[in-house]
This record gives C-alpha cells, sequence and structure tokens, in this order.
C-alpha cells in the first residue's frame, strides 16, 4: 500500500499527512457545558490511546466550558462549530488545536476571513467536514443525485473560500452513510487537491453493524492509500469508536501494537468456553500497548498449531487445557484458572498490566 502524498497539517503535537502514522480520534458525547462528564470521557479515550478528541461547541457557555476542558486534556482537542464564528474565535481563545467548521456555512466574507486570521494567528488547522446530509441546496440536483460527485463539489468549494484568504492549513473529509458513495466521493477528491483526508463512514450504527461497514469502508480507502486520519462513527460509547479504529489500521497492517486476538469458531470438538474467553480477554487487555498475539482455541486439532505461531495461546483440553508461550508448552492448566494463567503470562510479556475496571 502506498500513502498518498499530502501536505502535512499538526493537531497540537499530532501530525496529520502523508508521512505521519493515520491517527485515530473520536468525539465527546457528554453535554460540553458539562466540564466534568466531558473531561471524565476525555481521559476515558485517552487511556485507550485516543490521539485526538473533537467536542462539540454550539453555545457560548460551551465555549466557555471547553478551556477549562483543555487545560485538563492530554490530547489535543478539536472545537467542532457549525455556523456561528464567534465560536471558532472563542474555541481558539480557549487554546483549541483544531477547528472543524465549514466557511461556507458561517456568513458572509468578513466572517470566513476573520476566523482564517484568527487560525493562522494561533497556528490551527481547519477540517472542512462535507457530510452528504447537509449538502447546500442546488448542488445535489446540479449532479442529478450523485452525492459522490455533490460532496466533492461542496468541499471544494469550502477549500475555495479558505485559500481566497490565503490559508491552507487543512484537512477535508466527505462523509456519507452508504459506503460506495463515500469512497468513491475521496476518490474524486484526491485527484483535486493535495490536502490531508480526514475519514469515515458517517453515522454508520452500532457497534456491530457500525464497524463492519467503517471496517469495509476505510478497508478499501486506506487500501488505495488514502487516509491520514479516522474516527469510526458509532451508536456507542466513544470508546468503542477508539477500538474499532486501532482494529481496522491493524488489519491493514498500518499500525501496531495491542493484543491480536485469534479465536477459535467452536464446534462440537470445544472443551473450553472459547467465546467467553475471547470476549473477556478483549476487554480487559483494550488498553495494551505493546503488539502481542494471543490465540484461545478450543480444542487440539487446530489449538496446538495456532498457539505455537502466536506469542501466548490455549489449546484447550478435556478438564485441562494447555498454554503456549513463544512456541513452547509452559503448563497445563484446569479449565477454570486457564484464562487467568493466559492474562499472567501476557502480563510477564508485556511488561504492562491487564486493566480490569
Ligand atoms: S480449534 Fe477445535 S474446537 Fe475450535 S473450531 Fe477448530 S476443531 Fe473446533
Amino acid at each position: 500500500m502506498e500513502r498518498r502524498k499530502t501536505r502535512t497539517i499538526k493537531i497540537g503535537n499530532v501530525s496529520v499527512g502523508s508521512d505521519a502514522p493515520v491517527s485515530v480520534q473520536s468525539m465527546t458525547s457528554a453535554v460540553t457545558e458539562d466540564t466534568a462528564s466531558t473531561v471524565r470521557q476525555i481521559k476515558e479515550l485517552e487511556s485507550y490511546n485516543c490521539e485526538i478528541v473533537r467536542v462539540a461547541v454550539n453555545t457560548a457557555e460551551a465555549a466557555k466550558s471547553l478551556k477549562d476542558i483543555i487545560k485538563r486534556a492530554r490530547v489535543p482537542i478539536v472545537a467542532d462549530i457549525h455556523f456561528d464564528h464567534k465560536l471558532a474565535l472563542a474555541s481558539l481563545e480557549a487554546g483549541a488545536s483544531g477547528l472543524r467548521i465549514n466557511p461556507g456555512n458561517i456568513g458572509d466574507k468578513r466572517k470566513v476571513k476573520e476566523v482564517a486570521t484568527a487560525c493562522k494567528a494561533h497556528g490551527v488547522p481547519i477540517r472542512i467536514g462535507v457530510n452528504s446530509g447537509s449538502l447546500e441546496k442546488g448542488i445535489l440536483g446540479k449532479h442529478a443525485g450523485d452525492f459522490a460527485a455533490a460532496m466533492v463539489e461542496s468541499g471544494l468549494k469550502h477549500i475555495k473560500l479558505l485559500e481566497g484568504e490565503g490559508f491552507y492549513d487543512i484537512k477535508i473529509s466527505l462523509k456519507s452513510t452508504d459506503v460506495l458513495t463515500t469512497v468513491r466521493g475521496y476518490e474524486l477528491l484526491a485527484k483535486e487537491i493535495d490536502y490531508p483526508f480526514h475519514i469515515g463512514i458517517t453515522e454508520a450504527g452500532t457497534a456491530f453493524s457500525g464497524a463492519i461497514k467503517s471496517g469495509i469502508g476505510l478497508g478499501i480507502l486506506l487500501y488505495e492509500g488514502l487516509g491520514d486520519t479516522l474516527r469510526v462513527s458509532l451508536s456507542d460509547d466513544p470508546v468503542m469508536e477508539v477500538i474499532a479504529g486501532y482494529n481496522i489500521l491493524r488489519n491493514m497492517g498500518l499500525r501496531r501494537g495491542g493484543v491480536r486476538l485469534i479465536s477459535c469458531p467452536t464446534c462440537a470438538r470445544t472443551e473450553i468456553d472459547v467465546a467467553y474467553m475471547a470476549k473477556r480477554l478483549e476487554k480487559v487487555s483494550a488498553k495494551i500497548k505493546s503488539d502481542i498475539k494471543v490465540a484461545i482455541m478450543g480444542c487440539v486439532v487446530n489449538g496446538p498449531g495456532e498457539s505455537m505461531h502466536a506469542d501466548v495461546g490455549i489449546a484447550g483440553g478435556k478438564g485441562k487445557s494447555v498454554l503456549f508461550s513463544k512456541g513452547k508448552i509452559i503448563g497445563k492448566y484446569d479449565n477454570k484458572e486457564i484464562l487467568q494463567a493466559l492474562i499472567a503470562e501476557i502480563e510477564s510479556i508485556t511488561g504492562e498490566k491487564i486493566d480490569y475496571s
């Protein structure tokens, strides 16, 4: 896979562009005016290695809270603004590391100029976020209902407004709820500009169906070298978006780190509760940073082979199961104790503590 060559921008200390790793971001769902809840959510996202967090700034009160939120956050915070350029200016004063705002929606040229000038002064980039659900009137009709082409035209229009003010510190997203429309939109846009892409499938759905949808869409885009930062948008805890994001990047070979789990689908030969063990391990090991391959296999048919090729693995047996580490058998444990023995071995190999909270 060859990444598309783009300009590189900086969201706080995180570089976004062709030479930087594809970063993972999410968005808080707490009410921004509620500083304590928003900070709590950001801290939780940080503990799962979320690299950029977006916060909606929809009222003057939210902009006031933002200052305190940013002071307490370790990750760069992007302020998400719709329509009101004053909120954009207030967010910059509050210390936002990025703005998500569509210049075409904030009113006259004077307001666009004001925001661009303030962003330049603060060294803060802007993400233009085109969404198929909120395209400007007329654009869709002009493209005979072709959402991908309409999103591209909309994105280019917003970019032109910023470039007209001498502002080039830009990234852009074109998100549709439809996977193939989103893919085509980015493919078309890649031919036109060299600004980095924030990729995602918008309003993708629940953790299960949304992760599948995002995995397909983002997988295709990343395979084509398109995408410099991503958000998996789910109707769930924002932490799930981060877990899903890293999973996609790991499976595309674009990021390393974390537990790569192999678990068998089980069959009539299964001797242990593979589904429970795999789910439990996935949950408690989600914050592990080291790159480690773990196998949980139900019996001795494929169990020893897969476990031997993993860093650590279980091959289920009648009453007792075998634990492998680095290709060798290191013990035989009662089936009630094998998961704990596996976890202890993961802690020993990685030097990291499993988080049971
Ligand atoms: S590893 Fe064993 S239990 Fe699991 S699916 Fe294969 S044969 Fe069935």
